[in-house]
């Protein structure tokens, strides 16, 4: 199984919200996740700044693009 991010073709080692992504990636998507749910509203990223998230969240099964 390789990497479902845009433009990546290493090896998936584990997935995100069933999405296979390789280490690298899930570690972005893991930080800025962290980031979005930060405890500290100042610390805390919108939306539309995951970057990584937005690029895998089509192939994401229940996430049908509602924006
Ligand atoms: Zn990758």
């Amino acid at each position: 199984m390789k990497c479902c991010y845009p433009n990546c073709n290493q090896d998936a080692s584990s997935t995100w919200a069933l999405v296979p992504l390789c280490v690298h990636h899930h570690k972005s998507i893991e930080e800025e996740t962290g980031k979005y749910y930060h405890r500290n509203s100042h610390e805390r990223i919108p939306y539309d700044q995951r970057e990584n998230y937005l690029n895998i969240s089509s192939q994401i099964p229940w996430s049908k693009k509602e924006w």
